[in-house]
């Protein structure tokens, strides 16, 4: 059995560390000649909070854009740490660099920590954009987006494969009271994937659920973006309404090639873990080597 045996050539170039997967997982589609090595390039960056831009097969796509400054918007009403306004800290570079060569957009939900008044704003009203139902599409629309998509299935967009994938903002039982249910409201995840290029599933903002362990068997990818930061809504403290770190150990066994990224932490008030003890946990489970959790600004290379 090949074990993947990830990561860690760090490279640090003008400030941003460069994570260089290259695991003998991969080691037999890993030789590009000139004409394959766009096709086959993947590079996903973290810009903060659960904004990842991914340059995917030649295509640069930014997901889940939250571009404003520190403390420019109140901390969620009714959350942990509800008198922290967000964002928690500034993007690692400016919008302008943020947005540039973006070509799309995709939103997985319209809570503000991943489309917030900033990007609503900034971004350039013709790019597309790709969201998860009618009500999101509609609400985009009328912030003046021109070209805004819904995600049914499968829609290809430059020759690169975007799936829909389902997940839930919390537990049935978070769910169970209507007004929570709102409150969560409706997610989705989406899978890049192209011919020639490794398979990325973002599972967006959900809990573990059968839509994530059937979204890793059809797909199989290559790597899995999980929200992290464990977000906690007040008197509902055991249950969290995004992934945490059992979900992490989780991940690595239910995708034991891929390689793990988590991200949503460290930014937004209602964020209970945070990047260190998450470190510390992967570190204690001896899941170092499968578990990438980048910094703002790093560039993972798979
Ligand atoms: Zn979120």
């Amino acid at each position: 059995m090949k074990v993947f045996n990830p990561l860690r050539s760090a490279i640090v170039l003008s400030g941003i560390a460069v994570l260089v997967a290259s695991g003998t997982a991969y080691a037999d589609t890993s030789v590009t000649t000139a004409t394959t090595s766009v096709a086959s390039s993947v590079e996903v960056q973290q810009i903060r909070n659960a904004t990842v831009k991914i340059d995917f097969s030649g295509t640069t796509f930014l997901v889940d854009p939250m571009l404003s400054p520190k403390g420019g918007f109140p901390g969620f009403e009714g959350t942990y740490r509800s008198e922290l306004r967000n964002p928690l800290v500034e993007m690692p570079f400016s919008v302008d660099e943020v947005l540039k060569s973006v070509e799309a957009v995709v939103v997985t939900h319209t809570h503000t920590d991943h489309w917030d008044e900033a990007a609503q704003q900034q971004i350039p009203k013709n790019l597309p954009v790709f969201v998860q139902n009618e009500v999101d599409a509609k609400t985009i629309r009328a912030q003046g987006f021109k070209d805004v998509r819904v995600l049914k299935g499968t829609t290809t967009f430059n020759g690169v494969k975007l799936s829909k994938t389902g997940g839930q903002h919390g537990t049935d039982l978070f769910y169970a009271d209507p007004e929570r249910a709102q409150m969560g409201g409706s997610v989705m995840g989406v899978v890049f994937s192209a011919p020639k290029a490794k398979t990325v599933y973002v599972a967006g903002d959900t809990v573990w659920r059968p839509e994530v362990d059937q979204a890793l068997a059809q797909h199989r990818p290559d790597v899995v973006i999980l929200n992290t930061g464990s977000a906690l809504v007040s008197g509902f403290e055991e249950h969290p309404i995004i992934m945490g770190k059992q979900d992490t150990l989780q991940a690595t066994k239910a995708a034991p090639k891929a390689a793990i990224v988590a991200v949503h932490m460290d930014s937004v008030n209602h964020m209970s873990l945070s990047r260190k003890e998450l470190r510390e946990f992967v570190q204690e489970n001896k899941i170092r080597d499968r578990v990438m959790i980048p910094e703002d600004g790093e560039v993972m290379k798979f």
